[in-house]
């Protein structure tokens, strides 16, 4: 069994051995070396043995196992020395991500209202299994929301134009290609548009409990006390079922490229292919839902808040996908070339100065938003100048799971999670009882240690720390 060797107190190498084309790395403190399960080592060796890969493969703080690749991976391929796209990469719920809303609300002033505004969120935004969103498409709607993403939910009345430059990719996906998304997932998609979806999504209204940096956090527009409001959702059924349809063509594909999968889950295909082309294409279109998702949910949300708090504005600070594969240049380990850079589970981290910054982040580095559970801190951190020699400009997404769901529900019964979550000053409102355990604060692992290693490599600097005050949940 491959064994992590220690460089430093946050870097452990697993060398290059066996079909693994690189090395990979994992970065994390001695504790989360020494509890990373060897899935996902075996599986960090898979990943490191694709096609055109280019070292290292990276496993961040929060890693766990995933389908195929590790959920907190980055792994980037070069097209030119036959780099593969896969989408196991990108994993199922293509472009989940977390958006947060800034209020002009202090924390005392909302901590007696905590219960109302759940309720009212709860009763606004749809959530749960299969449960329908807040509107229905028609098929021209369906491809321009896919081509377009925030800005087409933007152009339908939902939020502002300048929520968009507060958003990765201006709120835009290019190249997306509504023709690769499959008819089965248009229709589940049709009328799931502006719902939170179940298990780990959340709606969150959080406060500012300590600020640490000054300069990114007065960028940021964020301040001591204030409340603000976290969506974490992601393209629902379509880009599930983009990922099932894709996935399936790789496979079949894979011989006829001379690919030999170590793990039938890590399909892929070389960039160039058709197959490749067909699943770029696909998978920007559900960004684009996911994009467009969080947006309408941005105006359900701006609209509790207006009722409740009459003349109440929620700017968006800034909407992050975890699961993605762009083209970047990136000149670690080389000449500097464009990459397809996978995040899985992990959040893009640009530093200062990078030019595809938006003018009010760009001198500070890009927000990188990050949830802990329901009953722990979440942090927004501001990507550090190391990112882009480490990790090809990434950071950690969360905590990361500890335990599978079953193994959670099992330890953690519901009716003492939702006891805990209200003697900590936690609105939980939840569609699903059972969902309760899976996600107790006690299934994940430690947000505060993934934080601060992600600082002290410098991947990111730490901006901010949040609290939870009301949480929904599917
Ligand atoms: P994922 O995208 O992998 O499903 O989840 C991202 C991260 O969100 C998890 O690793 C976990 O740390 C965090 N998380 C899960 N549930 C909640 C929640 O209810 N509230 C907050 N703030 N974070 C959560
Ligand atoms: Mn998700
Ligand atoms: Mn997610």
């Amino acid at each position: 069994m491959a064994r992590l060797i220690p460089k430093d107190a946050f870097t452990w190498e697993l060398p290059q051995t066996g079909t693994m084309r690189v090395p990979a790395v994992f970065y994390g403190d001695k504790a989360a070396a020494k509890a990373l399960e060897a899935d996902v080592l075996r599986q960090l060796a898979n990943v490191a043995s694709l096609p055109g890969v280019v070292g290292p493969v990276v496993a961040l703080p929060d890693a766990h196992p995933g389908f195929g690749f590790p959920i907190g991976c980055v792994a980037a391929f070069d097209p030119e020395a036959g780099g593969v796209i896969s989408a196991g990469g990108v994993g199922f719920d293509i472009a989940c991500g977390v958006r947060t809303l800034l209020t002009d609300l202090s924390v005392e002033d909302i901590a007696p209202a905590r219960d109302r505004i759940a309720d009212a969120l709860f009763a606004r935004v749809p959530c749960g299994v299969g449960q329908g969103g807040a509107l229905r498409l028609s098929d021209k709607d369906m491809d321009r929301m896919l081509r377009h993403g925030a800005a087409w939910a933007v152009g339908q009345g939902y939020g502002e134009a300048a929520d968009l430059a507060h958003c990765e990719e201006g709120g835009t996906m290019a190249g997306a290609d509504p023709g690769q998304v499959s008819a089965t997932a248009k229709e589940r998609q049709r009328d799931e548009l502006g719902s939170l979806g179940s298990g780990n999504h959340y709606l969150e209204v959080q406060w500012v409990e300590d600020i640490l940096d000054r300069a990114s956090a007065d960028a940021y527009g964020l301040r001591p006390g204030q409340v603000v409001v976290s969506i974490h959702c992601g393209s629902r059924g379509l880009g599930h079922q983009v990922a099932t349809d894709h996935m399936a063509a790789m496979r079949r594909a894979a011989p006829g490229h001379d690919i030999v999968l170590p793990d039938p889950d890590l399909a892929c295909a070389p960039v160039a292919s058709a197959e490749g082309q067909a699943y770029l294409g696909a998978m920007r279109a559900a960004v684009n839902c996911a994009l467009a998702g969080r947006q309408v949910i941005t105006h359900l949300v701006r609209e509790v808040f207006a009722g409740l708090f009459p003349g109440c504005r929620l700017p968006l600070l800034f909407d992050v996908s975890h699961n993605t594969c762009k083209a970047e240049r990136h000149g670690a380990g080389g000449r500097p070339r464009t990459l397809y850079v996978h995040r899985k589970g992990a959040t893009r981290a640009y530093g200062t100065g990078h030019p595809d910054l938006p003018d009010f982040c760009r001198d500070v580095g890009q927000p990188v938003i990050i949830g802990g559970s329901m009953g722990t801190a979440s942090y927004v951190l501001a990507g550090g100048t190391e990112a882009a020699a480490l990790s090809f400009a990434s950071a950690c997404h969360g905590a990361g799971r500890a335990m599978g769901r079953k193994q959670a529900a099992k330890s953690f019964p519901s009716r003492e999670v939702l006891a805990e979550l209200d003697h900590i000053g936690v609105a939980l409102r939840a569609k699903s009882l059972r969902g309760v355990g899976e996600e107790a604060p006690g299934a994940y692992k430690d947000i505060d240690s993934a934080a601060a290693a992600a600082q002290a490599l410098g991947l990111a600097v730490i901006t901010a720390r949040l609290r939870p005050l009301a949480c929904i949940k599917g």
